[in-house]
């Protein structure tokens, strides 16, 4: 067991000899003389979610450990290389932007940045960053080893201390005990973790890294149900062996745009992605195979990703696609390792051989690792508070993948609210929750805490009833200030936010303040209606068809603001009379809550919803349009699709007073 302790802070005071009689596994008692070292927060696990919430802890002052297998897979990245995209990009600014580590971390890691769905509206389009592993992992590394208060201990964590459903601490492999006030588990795939590919199995947490099994015991031993998710990997091959000449490249935007509202610029070199697909010869040979296909042989009992499928489940779900896209992604600058995003695989590695070398451009790969499946235990979220706190054990938090959630943001996301709420309930203050109107970190944690999940959750902007006002680029605006509140926010970031704040309020102030009438703005070249009603600029930049560019031409006094603020302005103006449409359709939504479905409402009928949607509804049957909301999977858009269907009166409306 190795401490790491580079902060003073009371550490060494802390340790004391006990003895005590604890529980263990739930299976037997026994008398141990132990070492114990006492803490505020004890966060057990060094992955995304492990990082913010031991950052968040220790930057609101309690006195943390981060306890995790070794301290060299701090940051490591079990699949993708990339973060970000579309509903994960807002999650990696709302975490910015109360100042926790992956937007920075990523930032200085990215070799690659797309701001996707740019051509669409600024509240759907989201960030994402190819990135470089090693430098990924060795900044996440650094990065959180400059945190004050906050020490690393390599050990296992075997078993939970609780007494009278609250949590005092953990027990290590070596039956040595660190106390806490507040435990966060956030184990990712560990909790008896079972690698597959084709009929072989081995246990571990991911490839090359042990499983954790007693502490699973130990969380079945306080009541705790456990249930089985899964999720996999693609082979990685040697890019030295593909044949880029006939595959279509993908470039990253001219101007990146960080992810962090502190890093001013991207400086790393910038490299291409490239792309390509699966054939029918692939096709045929995964269909020839699937019985050795770890997944469909039955030898995985857990759902995975539907959003993420493997190329097992792709070729025999949409078997009418003669292909499936494949993006080649370079795993680092240095590194010669691709990623085949696409090609998530548990079939024999030789199998996989066959089908990746009938792929344009891999005729002759070499794969360095194979791709796998990985099963694993998860926790059933509505078991949480929505601080992510267990209602069964006081103190003890769960975050990231051991929800029941699946990706790197997702996790990193929850382990930051967990860890603000660790520090908070440790210092005996109350919890403090995230709601769904300003952020995504609030609609994940309500969606998985009333709803629960069969299959790993991930994020999507469609997940988000006030998305409209959830956009990415202002994240700052809706969370920075409540992380100063919080104290979880550094003064510089704070000192940043509050200049940028000022810029924006005046600049909108000066757009409000200025109001001409229509013959006056003729006069400058700008033409609104004529019927002699006086209106402000912001107002009229809210017009799709005017640019803020135009609006400086034609005002030179607005013209010398900064690029970044007049943007930001610009959006709000422009999505103004959006809101106010969100907040009506809301409204609306809100009353039709207790509005009936009858029993044999068409859900198959109806425009609109996907597939899968009018699956779960036909299965469930509803009762209410509360009760449709409630069903995993029923966004709030499906939920007004079926409030518009009852309105039109196809199926009467009556609400449940009227019914009972
Ligand atoms: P992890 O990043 O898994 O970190 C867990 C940490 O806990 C590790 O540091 C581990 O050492 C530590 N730990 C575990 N048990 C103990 C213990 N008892 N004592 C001390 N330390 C412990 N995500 C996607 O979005 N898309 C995908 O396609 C995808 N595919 C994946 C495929 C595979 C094979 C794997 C393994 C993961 C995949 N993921 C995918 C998931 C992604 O890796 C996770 O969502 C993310 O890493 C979860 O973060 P986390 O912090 O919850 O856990």
């Amino acid at each position: 067991m190795i401490y790491s302790t580079k902060c003073s802070g009371g550490f060494a005071s802390a340790n004391n000899v006990s003895r005590e009689t604890f529980r263990f596994a739930g299976v037997i008692s026994f008398d141990v003389t132990y070492m114990t070292k006492t803490y505020d927060v004890i966060v057990i696990g060094g992955g995304h979610a492990g990082c913010e919430a031991a950052g968040a802890s220790a930057r609101l002052g309690a006195r943390t450990v981060l306890i995790t297998h070794s301290f060299s897979t701090v940051g490591v990245m079990s699949c993708n290389p990339a973060i970000g995209g579309l509903g994960k990009g807002h999650l990696v600014r709302e975490i910015d932007a109360l100042d926790g580590l992956m937007g920075r971390v990523a930032d200085e890691a990215g070799i690659q940045f797309r701001l996707l769905n740019r051509s669409r509206g600024p509240a759907v389009r989201g960030p994402r960053a190819q990135v470089d592993r090693s430098i990924y992992k060795s900044a996440m590394q650094r990065e959180i080893s400059l945190i004050p208060r906050l020490d690393f201990l390599e050990a296992e964590v075997a078993g939970l201390v609780v007494r009278n459903r609250e949590i005092h601490g953990v027990t290590l492999a070596d039956a040595s005990v660190v106390t806490a006030a507040s435990v966060v588990i956030t184990t990712g795939t560990f909790l008896r973790g079972v690698m597959h590919i084709g009929s072989s199995m081995a246990a571990g947490g991911r490839v090359g890294a042990p499983a954790s099994r007693s502490l699973s015991e130990s969380m079945l031993s306080h009541g705790f149900a456990l249930a089985r998710l899964k999720t996999g990997t693609p082979p990685r091959l040697d890019g030295r062996t593909i044949d880029y000449s006939d595959l279509a490249p993908q470039l990253g935007d001219s101007s990146p745009e960080p992810f962090s509202y502190l890093t001013p610029q991207i400086s790393r070199p910038q490299v291409p992605c490239f792309v390509t697909a699966t054939t029918q010869a692939t096709h045929d040979v995964i269909n020839a195979n699937l019985h050795r296909s770890a997944m469909f042989s039955g030898a995985i009992k857990g759902r995975g990703p539907r959003y993420c499928p493997s190329i097992e489940d792709k070729v025999t779900r949409f078997a009418d696609r003669g292909s499936h896209q494949i993006f080649l992604e370079p795993e680092g600058l240095d590194d010669f390792t691709v990623y085949p995003n696409g090609v998530s695989t548990s079939l024999p590695e030789e199998i996989q051989a066959q089908f990746i070398r009938t792929i344009p451009g891999l005729e002759r790969v070499r794969i360095l690792t194979p791709g796998y499946a990985i099963e694993y235990d998860h926790i059933d979220p509505r078991e949480l508070t929505r601080g992510l706190q267990t209602k069964r054990v006081t103190g003890l938090f769960l975050a990231g993948q051991i929800n029941g959630t699946t990706g790197y943001e997702e996790a990193a996301a929850q382990g930051l609210l967990a860890g603000i709420n660790a520090a908070r309930v440790a210092g005996n203050q109350d919890e403090t929750h995230l709601t769904r109107d300003i952020s995504y970190i609030g609609v994940m944690v309500d969606d998985l805490v009333t709803k629960g999940v069969t299959e790993p959750y991930r994020m999507f902007t469609s997940r988000a009833e006030y998305r409209l006002s959830l956009r990415a680029d202002n994240a700052d605006q809706r969370l920075t200030a409540l992380g100063v509140d919080l104290g979880c926010v550094s003064p510089l970031r704070a000192e940043s936010y509050r200049v940028k704040t000022e810029e924006l309020s005046a600049l909108r102030g000066m757009l409000k303040a200025i109001r001409l009438s229509p013959q006056e703005f003729s006069k400058r070249g700008i033409e609104v209606n004529r019927d002699g009603v006086q209106r402000s600029l912001y107002e009229v930049l809210s017009r799709p068809d005017l640019s803020y560019a135009d609006m400086a031409r034609a005002f030179p006094e607005i013209a010398r603001s900064e690029p970044r603020i007049a943007e930001l302005v610009e959006t709000d103006a422009k999505y103004d009379v959006y809101l106010k449409r969100q907040a009506a359709d809301l409204s609306r939504l809100r009353e039709a809550e207790q509005q009936v479905i009858p029993s044999d409402f068409d859900y198959e009928g109806l425009p609109g919803l996907s597939n899968e949607v009018k699956q779960r509804l036909t299965i469930v049957r509803p009762s209410t349009v509360a009760h449709a909301g409630r069903i995993e999977g029923v966004t709030p858009a499906a939920a007004t699709i079926i409030v518009a269907a009852l309105r039109s009166n196809r199926f009467g409306s009556t609400t449940r007073g009227a019914a009972e």
